[in-house]
């Protein structure tokens, strides 16, 4: 993908929309009470910032902006550390191109 020079990746994303499926987050977290090396890399490597600590120093995730590019999936899903799976069918992501 090329960008142009001066362009953001929030302002990218910004464009795009989301339909959220309420109550069926497609991407979990496994209860945790210290977060692993792999889950604090979750918090630096989502292009989304879907990814957060909350107040106990644990990692949570909001996947209503999700762009579906997998990275966590990759890093945390074969510890078994999240759960990840598409959304259901018409909801997610909407990508706007160009
Ligand atoms: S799939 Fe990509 S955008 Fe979605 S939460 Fe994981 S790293 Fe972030």
């Amino acid at each position: 993908m090329t960008t142009e020079p001066g362009v953001r990746v929030e302002d990218k994303l910004f464009q795009n929309r989301y339909l959220v499926d309420a109550g069926q987050a497609h991407i979990k977290v496994k209860p945790h009470t210290k977060p692993s090396a792999a889950l604090l890399t979750l918090l630096k490597v989502c292009p989304a910032h879907c990814y957060d600590l909350n107040s106990n120093g644990q990692v949570e995730i909001a996947p209503d902006g999700c762009v579906e590019c997998g990275t966590c999936r990759v890093i945390a899903e074969g510890s078994g550390e999240i759960e990840w799976s598409y959304p259901r069918g018409g909801y997610g992501v909407l990508f706007k191109f160009g």
